[in-house]
Order: structure tokens, then sequence, then C-alpha cells
């Protein structure tokens, strides 16, 4: 086997302690000191150096049904990191391998290749759980596949200052749609309007369904649903005829004991428009095209990341918090351990 000579003994593992009732707080989470495992025989070990903070990690606390099992109690969350492989026994894998997977929230983890992408050379780390990560390939295919934008429509992107509104919204400017972003701060609007987004609502202070009326004078064509609730509602209000919604995310509901569905619902009959649900691993067999195309955008600059970094794997939930808060702009992420050099 190949190894990093310079491994600790142990490392930090954070564990779901207990299933929340609304918002998620310390009290949810438990931490442990592990011994750092060996790879087996076709094994690598990884250190993990980002996490990706989700909204869908309130989803996988709880013991309800979805499209993944929930994380059982006292077992390491569950998460999507990048790192560095500093031992293996896979061949196709040495050590210095910089490599993305569902590693959980710990420092190392040992895993099988099968589990594991190696990452390109020459891109920051942090991308692959941006705009080169599932973030970017959610919004590639909620937008193009289920949206089907054409150009000179009107597309209206809600939590459009987040990890995926964000790419969303500059996909659908490159596609040559009139594109409307809804956040929650004037700084998340003004940095909106940066990107080429042609206009910002600020849900906190500004009334959502009139500024759609000035906004989307002709309708909307294609609402893509980050949020659920009264935005959806708002939205559904305002399609035009053949609207598509991609229903990517409800986050003002994930906190809640009871869903609340949209009451604007005949909108979808009336205007013969088509609501539909995906989930971005449904896709896996067309990453590779799609991170073709998205890495393109990101290296001609016609894609903008901005990362909202909390240091340490301790602060994990609070990270997670951060998320229901508004207080990220752009991929919020947690830094494990120090970039490879
Ligand atoms: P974001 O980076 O967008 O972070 C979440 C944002 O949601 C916050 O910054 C906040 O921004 C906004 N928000 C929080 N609470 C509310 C609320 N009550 N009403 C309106 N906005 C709110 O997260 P992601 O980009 O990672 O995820 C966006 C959505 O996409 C989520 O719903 C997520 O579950 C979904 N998703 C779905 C996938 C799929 O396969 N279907 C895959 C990945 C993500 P603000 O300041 O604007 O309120």
């Amino acid at each position: 086997m190949s190894s990093d000579q310079s491994l600790p003994a142990n490392h930090l593992q954070i564990l779901l302690a207990s299933r929340p009732e609304g918002r998620p707080g310390a009290e949810n989470f438990c931490s442990r000191e592990a011994t750092v495992p060996s790879p087996g025989e076709g094994e690598v070990l990884v250190r993990n150096v980002y996490l990706s903070v989700d909204p869908a990690m309130r989803g996988w606390m709880s013991d309800r049904k979805s499209y993944i099992e929930p994380v059982q109690i006292d077992d390491v969350m569950r998460g999507l990191t990048v790192g560095v492989v500093v031992g293996s026994t896979v061949d196709e894998l040495p050590v210095g391998t910089r490599v993305s997977g569902p590693l959980g929230w710990q420092e190392y983890a040992v895993t099988t290749p099968d589990q594991l992408q190696a990452l390109p050379p020459g891109q920051p780390l942090r991308l692959f759980l941006g705009p080169l990560g599932m973030t970017g390939l959610t919004a590639y295919f909620g937008l193009l596949d289920i949206g089907q934008p054409k150009e000179g429509e009107t597309v209206v992107v809600s939590g459009a200052a987040g990890a995926v509104g964000s790419v969303v919204g500059q996909i659908a400017k490159l596609k040559g749609c009139r594109v409307v972003g809804i956040a929650g701060t004037p700084e998340k609007c003004a940095w909106l309007r940066e990107l080429g987004f042609d206009a910002a609502i600020d849900y906190k202070v500004d009334d959502v369904p009139a500024a759609l009326r000035e906004h989307c004078p002709r309708g909307i064509d294609i609402y893509f649903d980050n949020v659920g609730g009264e935005i959806l509602d708002a939205c559904l209000a305002q399609l035009r005829r053949g609207a598509r919604i991609p229903l990517c995310g409800a986050i003002s509901q994930y906190n809640e004991a009871d869903v609340r569905g949209p009451s604007n619902y005949l909108s979808i009959l009336v205007n013969r428009a088509r609501m539909e649900g995906f989930i971005v691993f449904d896709y896996a067999k067309r990453y590779g095209e799609a991170l073709q195309e998205l890495g393109r955008w990101v290296a001609e600059g016609k894609i903008d990341a901005r990362f909202d970094v909390v240091d340490g794997l301790e602060n994990a939930p609070e990270a997670l918090n951060r998320l229901f808060d508004g207080a990220n702009t752009g991929k919020q992420i947690v830094q494990i351990g120090p970039e490879p050099t």
C-alpha cells in the first residue's frame, strides 16, 4: 500500500444524535474522535478537504419516506465531500489524486473506487462542489431538460443567490432568456444584477406579486422553484400559457411538520403548464456531457460562482442553519482541512 506518512492517529467525525423537530440544532449532532482507518485491498483512504452543505441534509435527518434512506441515529452524518487520496491499494487512484464522493461529515474516510470520482487537475477543488459539482448539475438538468428554455422567454428563479439558483439564472441568460431572480437581501439582489440577471426581487421587502407583474410583463414561461411556499404561489399566479415549472426544492417547507401545498395550482390547468419534480442523481449517466459544457462556461468566465466557507468541521451544524437563515451567498461549504499542495 502507498500512503502519506504524515497521517494522524485519530480524526473527528460528526454523527446524527437525534431527529430534529423543526430547525436542526446542536443537540441533534454529536462528535467523536475515531481512529483513522487503513485502506484494505481495493480501497483508498481519503482526507476530506471541503464538505458540501445542502438543504437536503435536513430531509436526510428525518425518518420520512424520501428518494434516499434517512441517516440512522449514531451514524456519521451524510454529505458530499471533495478531498485527496492519502492511502491507496488501488493503482488507478494513487496517493495525491483529488476526488469527490459521499464521504460524510468526517475528516478521513476509507472507501472503494466506485464511490469516488477522480477530479481533473487545474481547477480549484471547491468548484467541484459548486458549478462543476452536484449543484451545477442540478441547475443544468433542471433548467435545460425540464425547463427547456427558448430564446426570448422569461425565466424566474427563486433562491436565486444560492448555489443552484445562481447557476440557473446564468445558464438561462446564456440561452437568451429574460431572467428574474428572487432572493432575500439587497446585497444578494445587487450580486444577481452583477451576474447579468435582468431584474432581482427582494422577497423580504418587495411586494412579490407586484414586482413579478412589473418585471415579467408577458408572464412567466419558466419558474425554477427552489423554495415553494408563498413564492411558488405568487409565480403560479403569473404563468404564461405553456409554462414549465422545474420543481427542484422547497426550502421554505423543510423545517415544517405540515408541508403547505400551492393554492394557485389551477393556474397549471388554465395555462396548460407543466410542473415536474426531479432528482439530479437520476441524470448520473449524463453528468459527463453536462460537466463538459459547465466546465467550458466556467473557464470562459460565463458562469461565476461564489462560495461561502465556514471553517472547521465542528461548525458544520451551524453551517447547515446558514441555509435556512439565508446567511449564505452562493455555495455553502465547510473547510475540513487544508487544500492539498
Ligand atoms: P442555497 O445555496 O440556495 O441556500 C438556500 C437558500 O434558500 C438560502 O440562502 C436562502 O436565501 C433561501 N431560503 C431559506 N429559507 C427560505 C424561505 N423560507 N423562503 C425563501 N427562500 C429561503 O441552496 P442550494 O442551492 O443548495 O439548494 C437550493 C434548492 O435546490 C433547495 O431547495 C434544495 O433542496 C434543492 N436541491 C434539489 C436537488 C434536486 O436534485 N432536486 C439537488 C440540489 C438542491 P434567501 O436569502 O434568498 O432567503
